[in-house]
């Protein structure tokens, strides 16, 4: 197999091609390497490891050669610095964590190695996860490679850019509030956030404990099955794990319907849409291909249904309040004891805390810390931070009425495709809105996919959402599944890469 065939690949056919003996796990990752560095200025790595992805990668081929190797044998990928990695340094996109070394590796990525994958760095994101657009990463923005002007969305931003510009078959990513499925749309590849509990959190520099999941990031439905069910799985050491056997996400996937025939393999899928996620405000050339990409769902077998999601306005400020409030407990270790940067000059111990977070956060992580701490202060508390649990309850509620009319809801992921870098000017209520699509989902703490759906204006790509009922995770891959067999949206790729 020739070389310049091998960023082509997904996990699958890379899979399939290692098994086959057609390429070796160091002749892809050298490739890939060589990749890396050439488009160095898209901004996605934060940190490459040549030397341990070979040694990775050799590692990986005696296995095979041996006779014990697995699906993901030798296929390399890269981790969202959000995970804590024993042999190289995390940072989570924040000059805190400049220079951390983690003395073990996040279960996800230990469970990735155990299964044979090559690391060949970490990818950049978002400081803390805590943004849209990448723009907030203390190491340098991420561009999209389907336009370089515009940004890869965020938070999993370097993972999102990696994947579409063929630098990686794979990458992991987190979701709190949409950083797996929105960047996967903005940068017209497949992500799924499982269920919360799926994939443990053991490793995930926290943002919002209650929110935060892992999930994978790939250019197809099989190629994320394949590496989901390689991360997930009950861990003793994340007490909200999920108590659940392992789950084959690939057999989940194409295992095929009741009643469902070649032609409709869809057949009796009912495919609810809120109509919450249809406003006047959306994006016609969003509302155009999410659209058309239903149209290909009923040829398939499905059956469109309205439903209600009454309060997607208000995930808005629920997310807002829930998110920084547990943001400002869980970053309240880095204090230049415990973790993180240490101001150089201070007089007292006071000082010296402050000093050392003013200047190892940066401006969105305090202005989410403080958010935080206000609406848990004695007074607001029930005010903000008690209503919001309330109404992310109802929010959980309006699902389960849904789920009684239909087996999966859809919708656009965004309201509209990727931005251009700097567009926001500052502001970041603007960000904040266009989560109104993803934050409910994860709000309730159901499984959530981002699925290219097609092209619309500056032909950048664009998302349809799938929202599944908790653990169904199966159901939303094999819909994804049969939508790609039947279109080739997600096999574009972008000029130049
Ligand atoms: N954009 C959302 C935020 O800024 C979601 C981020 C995430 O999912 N990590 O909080």
């Amino acid at each position: 197999m020739s070389a310049p065939d091998l960023h082509q690949m997904g996990v699958a056919a890379l899979s399939a091609a290692l098994a086959s003996g057609k390429a070796s796990s160091r002749e892809v990752t050298q490739h890939l390497l060589d990749r890396a560095a050439a488009h160095e200025a898209l901004g996605a790595f934060l940190h490459v490891d040549a030397d341990a992805a070979l040694a990775g990668a050799a590692v990986a081929d005696a296995a095979r050669a041996a006779g014990r190797a697995g699906a993901l044998c030798g296929v390399p990928l890269a981790h969202k610095d959000i995970f804590v990695t024993q042999d190289m340094p995390t940072t989570a996109g924040s000059k805190m964590l400049a220079g951390y070394r983690s003395p073990f590796d996040a279960t996800v990525v230990a469970r990735l190695k155990a299964a044979g994958t090559v690391s060949l760095g970490k990818l950049n994101c978002d400081e803390y996860a805590m943004g849209s657009a990448n723009e907030n990463s203390a190491y340098g923005l991420v561009r999209n490679p389907w336009d370089l002007t515009r940004v890869p969305g965020g938070s999993s931003g370097g993972s999102a850019a990696a994947v579409a510009a063929r630098l990686l078959p794979g990458a992991t990513g987190t979701d709190t509030g949409g950083s797996i499925r929105q960047p996967a749309s903005f940068s017209g590849i497949t992500g799924i956030k499982p269920t919360y509990g799926v994939c443990s959190r053991y490793g995930m520099i926290a943002f919002a404990s209650s929110l935060d999941q892992a999930g994978p990031m790939a250019r197809s439905a099989e190629d994320c099955a394949l590496l989901l069910s390689a991360m997930s799985g009950f861990d003793e050491r994340d007490a909200t794990s999920a108590q659940r056997p392992a789950g084959d996400f690939h057999a989940q996937m194409l295992a095929p319907r009741e009643g469902a025939t070649a032609a409709q393999p869809l057949k009796g899928l009912r495919i609810g849409l809120p109509t919450e996620f249809f406003p006047a405000a959306l994006a016609a050339d969003v509302n155009g291909t999410v659209r058309a990409a239903l149209a290909e769902y009923e040829k398939l077998g499905a059956t469109l249904v309205d439903v209600h999601l009454p309060r997607t306005e208000l995930s808005i400020p629920v997310y807002y309040i829930i998110a920084p409030a547990e943001a400002s407990s869980n970053l309240s270790r880095f204090d230049g004891v415990r973790y993180g940067h240490r101001a150089a000059e201070y007089a007292d111990l006071m000082e010296m805390y402050k000093r050392s977070r003013s200047e190892g956060f940066g401006a969105e992580v305090k202005r989410r810390i403080m958010i935080g701490a206000y609406v848990l202060s004695h007074g607001y508390y029930d005010a903000y931070y008690l209503q919001a649990q309330k109404l992310r309850r109802m929010i959980a509620d309006d699902f389960q009425a849904c789920f009684k009319q239909c087996d999966v809801i859809a919708g656009p992921v965004a309201p509209t495709v990727a931005w251009h870098i700097a567009s926001q000017g500052g502001d970041p209520l603007q960000a904040y809105l266009a989560d109104i699509f993803t934050l409910p989902a994860s709000l309730a703490g159901l499984p959530g996919m981002s699925v290219p759906a097609g092209f619309g204006a500056g032909g950048m790509p664009v998302g349809l959402q799938l929202i599944g009922n908790y653990f169904q995770e199966g159901t939303l891959l094999h819909a994804a599944h049969a939508f790609q067999q039947a279109t080739d949206h997600h096999l574009a790729a972008p000029a130049g890469f």
